[in-house]
């Protein structure tokens, strides 16, 4: 199966034009950026518009990661997808998986 990236975003919009805001989106403000899905831990990943945080992306899966999942990507090299985990189980597999996972970090 076949997806472009741009099919798995969302989008996030904060609107503080009538709030007295926060750190990150000030008062009179309004922050509105894409939202992708990590996709190997499922946490949501925001894509800023000014590209102040770098993207993490998988080679191997081919799609966006968090900040997280990119450090430990960099680490290991190792693409640890939550459906890897989810076919295992599937498989009866979980454990041979959590344990070779275990064994990389
Ligand atoms: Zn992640
Ligand atoms: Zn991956």
């Amino acid at each position: 199966m076949i997806h472009s990236q741009r099919s798995f975003e969302g989008a996030i919009l904060i609107d503080h034009r009538a709030s007295p805001g926060t750190a990150d989106v000030p008062e009179g403000k309004m922050f509105e950026s894409a939202l992708h899905v990590c996709n190997h831990c499922q946490r949501n990943v925001i894509l800023n518009p000014d590209r102040s945080v770098p993207l993490y992306h998988c080679p191997k899966c081919q799609r966006y990661i968090c900040r997280a999942c990119g450090a430990l990507y960099h680490r290991t090299n190792e693409c640890f997808t939550i459906m890897e985990l989810v076919d295992a189980c599937g498989e009866g597999q979980l454990e041979a998986v959590l344990a070779k996972r275990r064994s990389l970090l």
